[in-house]
C-alpha cells in the first residue's frame, strides 16, 4: 500500500468508533402504513378522504422527505429491522373503489411513489367498483401492487357457535377464492393480504400463517422487528382520522418495541377487555398514555415487580370493533405507538 492510499491511524479510528456506534444505537425508523378506501369528495365521509386532504396528506410525506415504498418489500424490510435511518411510507387502497382509479392514483403515478389495492373480487365490476380492465392496467404501472381482500368481503372470524370445520371451509374458500381471481386476470397474485373491517382473530392469523401471507389490519402502528406479520397495522387516513395535525406524529412513529405476537387475541372474552403489557427497561410507565375507542384517555395500572402494565376501560363498550391505543415518547420526539383492536361478535355485522 502506498503512503497516499493508506489511511491515516486518527481515520480508521473513527470509523472504527462509527461502526461501534452504528451496532450501540438502537434503530431510529419504522415503516408506517397509511389505509384508504374512496379518494372523492362524493361518496360517505366515514370511509373517504376528501381530495384536498388527500393532496395535502401527500405534500406532507413529500415536504417531510419520507421515502414512499412497495408494501411487501418495506415490510419484509422493517420486519427484519433493515430500515435503520430511514423512515418509509407504504400506501394502501381497501375495495378498489373507482376513485382510487380517477382520484389518487394519477396523483400517486406522476410522483412515482407505489401503492397496494386490496381487492375484494366478488365486487369488480360492481357499481362504484374497477373492474378487471381497469386492474389489469392498473396492475401493470410501475409500482403497483393489486392483493387479496377476500372474495366476498365477509366477517372471516369465526362465529359463536359456528363449528371449526365449517369456519375453516368458509374463511379459506372467500381467501382461495380471490387468490384465483387476481391471479386469473391478472397473472399475479403477492402473498398479502387485507381483513375485511380488519377483523380477525388467532385462529384467522393462523391459517394466513400457513399460507406465508402478510395480514393487514385497521389498527394503528408502525411496522417494525417487535411486529407479527399476519396482525400488521395500518393508520387509517379517512377525513377524520387523516387531518394533517396529527398526521406528522403518526408518519414518523415507531413500532411499539413489545412483540406483537404476545398481545391478546382481539375476539371479545370480557367487556371491558383487559390488555397487559411487559413494559422494556427502556420505557417508562409514567410517560405511557393509554386510550379507548369512545372513553378518550384511560387509567393505567403498573406492577413494578413484574413491570406489567394493564388497561382496563371504565366503561363497557356497544360496538362490534373498538381499539385500545397507547404511546411512549421514543429518543427523538416521536411515538412507540401500540393499537390492539378488539372484536365484539355479540354486536350484530355492519
Ligand atoms: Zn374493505
Amino acid at each position: 500500500m502506498s503512503r497516499l492510499t493508506r489511511p491515516p491511524i486518527r481515520t480508521l479510528a473513527a470509523l472504527c468508533i462509527a461502526a461501534w456506534l452504528a451496532i450501540a444505537t438502537p434503530l431510529h425508523a419504522d415503516l408506517v402504513i397509511l389505509q384508504y378506501h374512496h379518494v372523492s369528495d362524493a361518496t360517505p365521509p366515514s370511509t373517504s378522504t376528501s381530495r384536498s386532504l388527500f393532496q395535502a396528506q401527500l405534500d406532507l410525506i413529500a415536504a417531510q422527505r419520507l421515502e414512499v415504498v412497495a408494501l411487501d418489500e418495506g415490510t419484509r424490510a422493517a420486519i427484519r429491522g433493515d430500515l435503520t435511518n430511514r423512515q418509509q411510507i407504504a400506501i394502501t387502497f381497501d375495495d378498489a373503489y373507482s376513485s382510487v382509479l380517477s382520484h389518487a392514483a394519477p396523483r400517486l403515478l406522476e410522483r412515482g411513489w407505489p401503492f397496494t389495492v386490496f381487492v375484494n373480487t366478488d365486487a369488480v365490476g360492481r357499481q362504484g367498483y374497477m373492474n378487471w380492465q381497469q386492474l389489469t392496467e392498473l396492475a401493470a404501472k410501475p409500482g403497483v401492487l393489486i392483493a387479496n381482500h377476500s372474495a366476498d368481503h365477509g366477517h372471516l372470524v369465526r362465529r359463536p357457535g359456528e363449528a371449526h370445520a365449517d369456519w375453516r371451509r368458509r374463511a379459506s374458500n372467500s381467501l382461495d377464492r380471490a387468490q384465483n381471481a387476481l391471479q386469473r386476470h391478472l397473472g399475479d397474485a403477492p402473498p398479502l393480504f387485507a381483513y375485511p373491517y380488519g377483523e380477525f382473530s388467532a385462529e384467522l392469523e393462523q391459517l394466513l400463517e400457513g399460507r406465508g401471507w402478510f395480514g393487514f389490519g385497521q389498527h394503528s402502528g408502525a411496522v417494525g422487528p417487535t411486529s407479527a406479520a399476519t396482525r400488521l397495522p395500518r393508520f387509517p387516513m379517512a377525513n377524520t382520522y387523516g387531518q394533517l395535525a396529527t398526521l406528522g406524529d403518526k408518519l414518523h412513529s415507531r413500532a411499539f418495541p413489545v412483540e406483537a405476537a404476545s398481545l391478546p387475541d382481539g375476539v371479545l372474552e370480557q367487556n371491558p377487555p383487559t390488555l397487559t403489557l411487559q413494559l422494556p427497561g427502556a420505557l417508562s410507565h409514567h410517560h405511557m398514555s393509554c386510550f379507548a375507542s369512545g372513553q378518550g384517555r384511560i387509567e393505567t395500572r403498573w406492577d413494578e415487580q413484574s413491570r406489567q402494565l394493564t388497561v382496563t376501560a371504565p366503561q363497557p363498550f356497544h360496538s362490534r370493533r373498538f381499539r385500545y391505543n397507547c404511546t411512549h415518547p421514543t429518543e427523538n420526539g416521536h411515538y412507540f405507538w401500540l393499537s390492539q383492536p378488539w372484536l365484539d361478535q355479540a354486536q350484530a355485522p355492519d
